[in-house]
């Protein structure tokens, strides 16, 4: 078996682009082009704390390819937000936007930060600094953030706030901001319902009945919870979920409305759903028929692989399996879709988000959900189409759709 153990997140994804190259047979110097990021900036987030001290953070803003579109990407705050899994994200992202084709390229921003340490003005002006630090690379037509990981909603309204200071009022430069601010209707549930629509369409294909369905997720923030509201819409039985406080199961079914109903699962036991406490690395390994990590990157790995025990896994979370877990899962005849399917509901979202935005126009719900399907099971439909017909999984369909689509963007743009 291949061993990856000392790769980072950004050399992990670009073990997998390079076999989707090599499998294209991308000249080098395309090759080289697609692989590095075009561009990226670190800048020092200095931020007054409410207790008088300064803190400095780190922050970046990836820009990895812009050939089919401005770039695109989250902004996410997190510890672990080093510089190589931020590389890995934009990456990512660019193989995103170009399988669902629509017109964009890949980026991603972060601020290592622990969010939950910090204060709603301690946010707010950590927020405004590091938007000051990448405002000469962010516009309208040039680069749009958007919530990721720990940012949400408020995150981008402080952020187009700020922007707007400098150059007057610019609504489509951050996607996912309040309704009230020019968001789109349907954002914010956007990537779960994409996760749950995809789980729909593989179900019938599998075939798999959804009544009764047991899944598990992981995590239960902006992702997580639609997930699991939206799959037990559709009959699903959610037999665990987790936080990073860790998980709760129960074999029957958690009752859905208290375990969304909690702020977070670290709460006294008779906040919760009745169930058993677990922790994540339990969690992932529990008996279920569909197994949805929903949080952070690298939790199916070669050391838990072969003990996952779902038929099916859908990356809703960027990133969460390794190359050597990929292999384990395939070779147990696990069903995978990948991260750059299963979670971009959420930039098809803030691309309608963005279009609104410069029209000045606002779309109504049940469009914004009717469009945002019929972009997924467009490329959900391709993928298997091309996983079926030259025998690739599912990941390697999905890369090898977006790498082609980027690399004839490049080769017409004529810069190479
Ligand atoms: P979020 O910050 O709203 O929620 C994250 C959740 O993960 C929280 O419940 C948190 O407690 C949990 N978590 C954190 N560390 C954990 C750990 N070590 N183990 C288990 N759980 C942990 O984030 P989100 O926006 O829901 O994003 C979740 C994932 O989905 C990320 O990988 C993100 O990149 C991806 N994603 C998000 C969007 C979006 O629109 N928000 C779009 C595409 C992909």
């Amino acid at each position: 078996m291949l061993s990856v153990q000392q790769l980072n997140p950004f050399e992990e994804v670009n073990l997998l682009f390079d076999r989707a190259a090599d499998r294209l047979c991308l000249p080098d110097g395309c090759r080289e082009m697609l692989r590095r990021p075009w561009r990226e900036l670190q800048v020092q987030v200095p931020v007054r704390m409410d207790d008088g001290q300064v803190k400095v953070f780190a922050g970046y803003r990836v820009q990895h390819n812009a050939a089919r579109g401005p770039y695109k990407g989250g902004v996410r705050y997190h510890p672990e937000a080093g510089l190589d899994e931020i590389r890995a994200l934009a990456s990512l992202m660019t193989w995103k936007t170009a399988l669902v084709n629509i017109p964009f390229g890949g980026a991603k921003g972060g601020v290592q930060c622990d969010p939950n340490a910090l204060s709603h003005d301690e946010l707010n002006r950590l927020t405004r600094r590091y938007t000051i630090g990448i405002e000469h690379l962010i516009a309208p037509h040039r680069d749009i953030p958007a919530p990721d990981m720990g940012t949400n909603s408020q995150t981008m309204a402080w952020m187009m706030d700020a922007y707007g200071l400098i150059h007057g009022h610019s609504p489509a430069v951050v996607t996912g901001k309040p309704v009230e601010l020019g968001g789109s209707l349907g954002r914010e549930a956007a990537t779960g319902r994409g996760v749950v629509t995809i789980l729909q369409e593989m179900a019938r294909d599998m075939p798999m009945d959804l009544k009764g369905a047991r899944i598990v997720v992981q995590g239960l923030g902006n992702v997580g919870s639609w997930v699991v509201r939206l799959a037990n819409e559709q009959g699903c039985k959610v037999v665990g979920a987790s936080d990073a406080s860790g998980g709760i199961y129960n074999p029957k079914g958690l009752d859905v409305t208290t375990l969304l109903a909690v702020k977070g699962l670290d709460v006294p036991a008779d906040d919760l759903p009745a169930g058993e406490r677990v922790t994540n690395q339990e969690l992932l390994e529990l008996d279920c028929d569909v197994l949805i990590p929903a949080a952070i990157g690298n939790v199916i790995t070669a050391a838990n692989a072969s003990r996952i025990k779902a038929r099916l896994i859908m990356e809703a979370a960027n990133h969460p399996t390794t190359p050597e877990a990929d292999e384990i899962l395939a070779d147990r005849g696990i069903v995978l879709l990948p991260d750059i399917l299963v979670n971009a509901g959420g930039v098809i979202v803030s691309y309608f988000e963005w279009t609104q935005n410069l029209q000045e126009f606002r779309w109504d719900e049940d469009q914004v959900n009717q469009e945002l399907a019929k972009i997924l099971i467009a490329a959900y439909r391709e993928m298997r189409a091309k996983a079926k017909t030259r025998n690739l999984t599912y990941r390697e369909a999905a890369l090898e759709i977006g790498v082609e689509r980027v690399a004839r963007a490049v080769e017409l743009r004529g810069f190479v």
